[in-house]
């Protein structure tokens, strides 16, 4: 395994971005992917790009976001657990 190249058209603030994906990058989504394409978040700037990576490391797909975070990993659990049916 080599080092890929990825070419992002950033939405954000209108660079093409060049990554070069690292083969420890590449195993460590090859191991934590849930699914195909693997959406894997990159910094760029003051933004963040979600890139959709397929099982070749090919871009499929790229979301820019200047979002960092809206809700602490505990009121997460506390939406989801409004949105459960009552038994
Ligand atoms: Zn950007």
């Amino acid at each position: 395994m080599t080092s890929t190249k990825i070419i992002i058209n950033c939405r954000a603030c209108g660079l093409r971005v060049y990554y070069e994906l690292s083969e420890q990058e590449q195993k460590i989504i090859k191991k934590s992917a849930v699914y195909w394409p693997c959406p894997v978040i990159v910094k760029h700037r003051d933004h963040f790009l979600v890139i959709h990576l397929d099982e070749n490391f090919q871009n499929r797909g790229t979301e820019t976001s200047k979002v960092l975070l809206l809700h602490e990993a505990e009121d997460l659990e506390k939406l989801v657990e409004d949105k459960k049916p009552p038994k």
